[in-house]
């Protein structure tokens, strides 16, 4: 008898570790994905009618750049640093459980939004403070999604994705910082889930196209050159404007591959117009996240030279965000570009961050004044000082103006004033179809025979 006594104690000893072995992180000691769903299965079931499960999805925001630049041995010191880290910075009765990866769930034991975004905001205090491992000291920092049950989700499974949602959402919108779920979120992310799919789908079916908007000269209305836009023709919701794509296109990094094709088909376009005895520049819009890959100089000397187009006659529109991350580089690149014959213009010059002294040391051929600066000058005087002096300042260094976004002959009349040279706008031309431009290039030059 005392023998199997003891015989049973053991198995229910061995059975208990191996219990503890499956809901535990290995790394971190904490609950696992296992054991955190078991607990929250378990808290919403027993919740009192009018009380509610509150969780925090973590997911750290530089996470795989520390494992790639130090290493898995450092990654996981990193990842136990933090989860004893978080630990101290919740309340009595909350789980900390480890997903996998950099990703942590809590679950509070107190399920008002209050008590969720205090801790949610402890934690991201704690994590302004940098880890040191060994020699080296480490920023990292997470962004955290809050969901509730029933309010966002009355399962384990809708619950988790309301905060996972959540924490995409905050990860979004600058990281470092916490979001609680709403319904507007998952459209969001669904809207984001369409563009991915038929975003690929699209390019690889030739979904797009370009469309050309003139730009002139000012003093002589002579039609200079025209800038394309890209266009999106969706079988299933028809034309969609770039406005509606681009930005998913750079998060996702597909801008490698569409912006590729801008360069190849205006590249062609303007060896057709060149062909058609047609004296016009092409100015394509290229995104900071195209010049992280230096290919990219490659890629456009390879779309003029399947183009047979020399001398080279595409632009490059480039916004101040290109020069703000890495200057030198940035300055590398533009010098490149201009090598191969292309005129670099800043675009949406007014609306960054770029200092009047770091314009000096870019080399741009031309300054794009952004149509929000052309708009106000009809509201104030305030507005109409300000343009002027940009302007200055852009003539000062050498640089030619266009003034993008001009709907009135008033606001043309200003901008003829303060010695613009160029123009561009819907009191002129919308952006057209290739076809169209050429159609609207003949009518004007029609007109300009009579008068
Ligand atoms: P953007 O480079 O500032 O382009 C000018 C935008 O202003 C265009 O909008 C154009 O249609 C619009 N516009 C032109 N004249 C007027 C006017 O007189 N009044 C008003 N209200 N608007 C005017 P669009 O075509 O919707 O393009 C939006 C943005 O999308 C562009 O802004 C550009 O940043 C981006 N984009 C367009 N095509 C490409 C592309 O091929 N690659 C990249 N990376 N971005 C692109
Ligand atoms: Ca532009
Ligand atoms: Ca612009």
């Amino acid at each position: 008898l005392i023998c199997s006594g003891t015989d049973i104690t053991e198995e229910r000893r061995a059975q208990e570790r191996l219990t503890e072995l499956a809901n535990t992180d290995s790394l971190t000691g904490l609950a696992n994905r296992n054991a955190i769903q078991d607990k929250i299965r378990a808290a919403i079931s027993s919740a009192p009618d009018g009380v509610s499960v509150g969780i925090l999805f973590l997911d750290l925001d530089n996470f795989k750049k520390v494992n790639d630049h130090y290493g898995h041995v450092f990654g996981d010191r990193l990842i136990k640093d933090v989860s004893a880290a978080v630990g101290t910075c919740l309340n009595e009765g909350d789980t900390l459980a480890r997903l996998g990866g950099d990703e942590f769930i809590v679950l509070a034991a107190t399920g008002t939004v209050a008590s969720l975004e205090a801790t949610a905001q402890r934690i991201l205090d704690r994590l302004r403070t940098p880890f040191s491992l060994g020699l080296v000291e480490v920023y990292t920092g997470c962004s955290i999604g809050i969901a509730l049950c029933p309010e966002h989700g009355d399962s384990l499974e809708s619950l988790i994705r309301s905060a996972d949602t959540a924490m995409y959402v905050a990860k979004d919108e600058g990281k470092r910082t916490y979001r609680v779920f709403s319904q507007e979120m998952d459209r969001k992310v669904a809207e984001y889930m369409w563009l991915d799919t038929n975003l690929r789908r699209g390019i690889d079916e030739g979904q797009f196209t370009l469309y050309y908007q003139p730009k002139l000269s000012i003093s002589t209305g002579a039609v200079t050159g025209a800038e394309a836009l890209i266009r999106w023709n969706s079988p299933e919701r028809g034309q969609i404007m770039p406005t509606e794509f681009i930005r998913y296109a750079e998060e996702s990094g597909l801008i490698g591959h569409l912006g590729r094709w801008v360069m190849q088909t205006a590249a062609a376009q303007a060896a057709r117009w060149k062909a058609a005895g047609l004296n016009l520049r092409v100015a394509i819009n290229v995104s900071a996240r195209q010049l992280v890959d230096t290919a990219v100089v490659r890629h456009f000397a390879e779309a003029l030279q399947q183009a047979a187009l020399d001398p080279c006659l595409v632009d490059l529109e480039l916004t101040e965000s290109c020069l703000i991350e890495d200057e030198a580089a940035a300055i590398q690149l533009i010098t490149q570009f201009r090598q191969l014959g292309a005129q670099v213009h800043l675009d949406d010059f007014g609306t960054g961050y770029s200092s009047l002294s770091q314009l000096g040391r870019i080399p741009l051929d031309v300054i794009k004044l952004d149509r929000s600066f052309v708009r106000s000058i009809n509201e104030n005087t305030k507005a109409q000082a300000l343009v002027r002096s940009m302007v200055a300042v852009a003539q000062e260094l050498n640089f030619k103006v266009v003034a993008e976004g001009i709907e009135t002959e008033a606001e043309e009349a200003f901008m003829k004033g303060l010695g613009v040279e160029y123009v561009q706008g819907f009191l002129y031309g919308q952006p057209m179809p290739a076809v169209e431009f050429e159609q609207w290039l003949r009518e004007r030059q029609k007109l300009r025979l009579i008068a």
